[in-house]
């Protein structure tokens, strides 16, 4: 939670420049974006040996270089899954001291692999000045890794992180159809490069026009997407945007349009008009024939629109039942319809009664309590069972802020301070970095009990994990027998 200093200090730093801002960004945790991935130098460091594995037999040690695989360089993860899928294994190693030797490795069956891990690699640098660029519009203080502007095809292709594609150079394009890296998720915003180039803050950037038409011919698929800043790249612009990316379906599989995010952090940074309610309610009503007859014509909806949109306009975000596989979750396009996707399991483990009264209180942004209605309404139907819904302002961000990811442990501590009545506060998992549960404001979920002294927990999944998050809580060990809903079966067969 935010101390009285740490506000304080954080408002008397708020006109520091945007250079000063992405100075905080440790240069040496990226690869310039002037550099050809492909061109990097071979070699990557051994960092875990599974125990019994064909790298184990075959001598390898954690720390080791791994320089190549059958003549091939091993520059990173991606070229070590490559060339390591290969039966038979000539491996090019480096010990410690850097003393060379050959290591090889034959498999027995198309199941074997060679148990190895290595490090992650290091991600290249963008090039771009988006003008709604997140990291443009941080406060300071938050978590570290925040600060830092990755744009890397490596890790479109292995995690789905988008990326605005200005920074590949010939190599890479040619690795990426060599190696077959599909499908990639790319930024395309405005099909009018001079538009395209405003916002990414580029007077100069290899034309989208060109990385589609390569994509196409050696067919890498991709999702895309258009962060749209209303006046600049929408109305007939997205239009022309929409025509061009649909003309290269299937190569593109689809296309998420995101409102963009503005912080109250932008001293320095371009004027734009921000997605409110009104902007938001006449922009679903004017696109709404469009997207309708791109789903007749394609059989699906390949141009997608965000959830969000359809919280600030105050309306129910979209059912995707008939298309059950969402490619742009992460963007946020059918989260609502995912989250009640289990609803019918979530009803099922609910029981008719608690045998003790339980009062929840649901920390949440200031656009989901709609969200949450249908769940809270179940949960009311379990006797004892109390939940009360606590719309969180994101002081941090400013108030524009309102979506559950950029929660902050500060905020969320404000607002359990002020309701403190409650056996348990639960949040939105997705506020939480997943592997050490922090923050964006680098507060850990850990700091946030020990800072209020309550039962706090994440919601990490859909509505099942919603009331199986309560019963987990609510249902005490001395309470628990056998009953006939879904988490006391499932406690009774683990215990
Ligand atoms: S591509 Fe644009 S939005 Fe993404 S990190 Fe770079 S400047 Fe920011």
């Amino acid at each position: 939670m935010a101390t009285e200093a740490s506000e304080t200090s954080s408002s008397n730093k708020r006109n520091t420049t945007l250079r000063e801002r992405l100075a905080r960004a440790d240069p040496s945790l990226t690869v310039p974006a002037s550099v050809a991935v492909a061109e990097l130098p071979p070699g990557v460091r051994i960092s875990h040996v599974m125990s019994g594995s064909l790298g184990e037999r075959g001598g390898i040690l954690v720390g080791e270089k791994l320089v190549s695989i059958n003549g091939k360089p091993i520059r990173d993860t991606v070229d070590f899954y490559f060339h390591g899928a290969d039966d038979r294994l000539t491996i090019a190693m480096e010990d410690a001291a850097g003393n060379p030797r050959k290591v090889s490795i034959r498999k027995e069956t198309p199941e074997d692999h060679l148990g190895l891990e290595v490090e992650q690699f290091t991600t290249q640098h963008c090039g771009c000045a988006c003008v709604f660029c997140f990291v443009h519009q941080l406060p300071d203080n938050m978590r570290k890794s925040l600060y830092v502007k990755d744009e890397d095809y490596r890790l479109s292709f292995l995690q789905g992180s988008y990326i605005t594609g200005t920074n590949l150079k010939d190599s890479d394009l040619e690795r990426i159809a060599s190696q077959r890296l599909s499908p990639l998720y790319i930024s395309t915003h405005a099909i009018d490069e001079d538009v395209r180039k405003y916002l990414l803050g580029l007077k100069k950037a290899r034309p989208i026009i060109e990385v589609l038409q390569f994509f196409k011919k050696h067919r890498i698929q991709m999702h895309s997407q258009i962060v749209l800043c209303p006046g600049v790249n929408d109305g007939a612009e997205l239009d022309r945007t929409l025509d061009t990316l649909l003309s290269f379906h299937p190569t593109v599989q689809s296309i998420a349009i995101v409102p963009l995010g503005m912080t109250k952090w932008r001293d320095g940074l371009p004027d734009l008009k921000p997605v409110d309610r009104t902007y938001a309610k006449a922009f679903l009503k004017g696109l709404k024939p469009r997207l309708a007859a791109i789903e007749k014509k394609f059989g699906h909806p390949i141009a997608l629109l965000a959830d969000e949109w359809y919280l600030i306009a105050g309306l129910k975000p979209p059912s995707y039942t008939r298309y059950p596989d969402l490619p742009q979750l992460e963007n946020g396009v059918g989260m609502v319809y995912h989250f009640y996707k289990d609803f019918a399991e979530a009803r099922k483990a609910l029981p008719a009664k608690l045998p003790r009264p339980w009062r929840v209180a649901a920390v949440t942004s200031t656009l989901s309590p709609p969200v949450l209605e249908k769940i809270i309404e179940l949960c009311h139907q379990c006797e004892g069972l109390r939940i009360d819904v606590y719309p969180t302002v994101n002081t941090v961000f400013g108030e524009t802020i309102h979506v559950t990811g950029l929660l902050t442990g500060s905020d969320i501590g404000k607002t359990i301070k002020h309701a403190p009545f409650y056996d348990q506060y639960l949040l939105p998992g997705n506020c939480l970095r997943k592997y050490d549960e922090r923050f964006l404001d680098d507060l850990t979920l850990s700091d946030l009990r020990q800072q209020t002294g309550k039962l706090i927990t994440p919601v990490l999944g859909g509505a099942l994990d919603f009331v199986e998050t309560i019963l987990e809580q609510a249902i005490g060990a001395e309470h628990r027998t056998p009953g006939d809903h879904v988490f006391l079966k499932k406690h009774w067969a683990n215990s």
